[in-house]
């Protein structure tokens, strides 16, 4: 009997009882946007940045319309501009360089290496290109911090953490989004909290942060903010920093809160879901598995496995059983951007020479995406059928 999976790959969780009681009385009050506040009362928005900067360990959070926004906010309060170049990974998504291309700027692309990580080696040789890196954690791997923030302290380049797949996630006990100047999350429906559109920006530098909130929008009323710096911070820089509008209101942040207190239990479930995918896909023929460093504690989401040196031709082959038996993969070696996937070169705004050691790389990442949804059975039944599908492939010759 040929075994078929019927799950929805794009199906989350619904939202906790506690954040639809607290989106009503929202709604009930009629005081959606942040600055709408009753006498005495902080709001939802200020105190889900008080509670994310509390949970992350970190002095400053503003909370935003999504992560794309968060990292442009971040690259214009380090008054990054039109023309400088700045680093990022070939590996990542496209509001990545999108949001390095929102401030006029050009991305430096950096190489992939099969532990799907940016490559250091590359890393170090384009040091002298940039003063300014966009480190994507990419699918929520997390590369040698210590040796990543060598390299940029040595070559006084400022990093900003793209933190969209590592909500959750540490490398050595230290979150990420503490190792850079500062940290972009995103709230959008597809990773690890769900406001449908939404992002967070953390930071402990008090300038960065305050030019960050005048930014979002916050016209002249970051007092009414729960975690930003002191006002005289804001003296500094208010007349100078533009405001473009980018802020989030009341209803996301009140769905939020409960989602952000739940978020290391929901990293655990997921990582028994992931477990169980990766486990039913060792040794399978022609298949790696990558391996997860001991130093890095991840959040399992997606999952990656790459079929190195393959022809595009039995990529698409594997791709096709398995949707035909209702497994859906993402193929990051696919020459034409499709859906939520694309690559370096498909950006074609930001001109790249090709990588050839990337390139291999990129031409065998396969994604598959866990949503909690999926019970262990799914996950298990999930990996016999990409298994069986890779392996009747390879040994097709
Ligand atoms: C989703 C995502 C973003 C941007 O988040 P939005 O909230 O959708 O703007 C940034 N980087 C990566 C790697 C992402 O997956």
């Amino acid at each position: 009997m040929t075994e078929i999976f019927t799950g929805n790959f794009t199906q989350q969780e619904p939202i906790p009882q506690e954040g639809i009681d607290a989106a009503m009385a929202v709604l009930q009050s009629g005081r959606l946007h942040r600055y709408n506040v009753a006498e005495g009362e902080l709001g939802e928005v200020s105190l889900l940045e008080q509670e994310f900067a509390a949970q992350l360990g970190v002095n400053y959070c503003l909370a935003v319309a999504s992560g794309g926004y968060a990292m442009g906010a971040a690259l214009r309060a380090m008054e990054v501009g039109p023309g400088d170049k700045v680093l990022t990974n070939a590996f990542t998504l496209a509001p990545v360089p999108g949001a390095i291309a929102s401030v006029g700027a050009v991305p430096v692309f950096v190489g992939v290496t099969e532990e799907l990580v940016i490559d250091l080696e590359d890393l170090a040789a384009k040091a002298d290109q940039a003063d300014v890196l966009m480190l994507s954690h990419m699918r929520g791997h997390l590369c040698d911090m210590d040796a990543l923030m060598e390299i940029c302290v040595a070559n006084k380049i400022r990093v900003i953490e793209d933190c969209a797949h590592t909500m959750g996630a540490s490398w050595r006990g230290k979150a990420s989004g503490l190792w850079g100047d500062m940290a972009c999350y995103s709230t959008q429906t597809y990773k690890h909290a769900n406001s449908g559109e939404g992002g967070l920006l953390v930071s402990d530098d008090p300038e960065l942060m305050a030019r960050a909130t005048i930014l979002s929008g916050s016209y002249m009323l970051y007092e009414r903010h729960g975690a930003v710096p002191p006002a005289e911070v804001f003296e500094k820089i208010k007349y100078t920093t533009p405001n473009v509008s980018g802020r989030m209101d009341h209803l996301r942040a009140a769905i939020l809160r409960p989602q952000l207190r739940a978020l290391p239990e929901q990293a655990e479930r997921w990582n028994a879901r992931y477990k169980v995918v990766e486990k039913g896909l060792r040794e399978t023929p022609g298949l790696t598995v990558v391996e997860r460093p001991d130093e890095e504690y991840f959040v399992g989401s997606s999952i990656q496995f790459l079929l190195l040196d393959w022809t595009a031709d039995k990529v698409n082959d594997v791709l096709d059983r398995c949707k035909a038996r209702g497994v859906e993969l993402k193929w990051f070696g696919g020459r034409e951007p499709v859906a939520f996937t694309s690559r370096y070169d498909s950006w074609r705004y930001a001109p790249s020479e090709p990588m050839k050691r990337t390139d291999r790389v990129l031409d065998g990442i396969i994604d598959m995406r866990i949503p909690l949804t999926f019970s262990e059975e799914d996950c298990a039944l999930i990996a016999r059928i990409i298994k069986a599908e890779v392996s009747a492939v390879f040994q097709a010759g």
